[in-house]
């Protein structure tokens, strides 16, 4: 078996096993936590955005104003 973080190779002791240690493992566990990254569409321009913070909704400060100024 090949682990999944460091590729070193190992011997699995179970058919589903996928990390040659915990710590492996837990590296995995952790690049996932950095990773939730989610794509939003920008409210003005309609641009695709990456981030982590549900509460954005312009790619940038510029699209915020417009949209601000478009509602009145
Ligand atoms: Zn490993
Ligand atoms: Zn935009």
């Amino acid at each position: 078996m090949e682990c999944k973080v460091c590729s070193e190779e190992f011997v699995a002791l179970r058919n589903d096993a996928m990390y040659c240690s915990n710590k492996c493992k837990q590296r995995k566990k952790n690049s996932d936590n950095r990773q939730r990254y989610f794509s939003q569409y920008c409210r003005s321009c309609g641009i695709e955005i990456f981030t982590n913070d549900r509460r954005v909704s312009y790619c940038s400060l510029e699209c915020r104003v417009i949209s601000k100024i478009k509602r009145g």
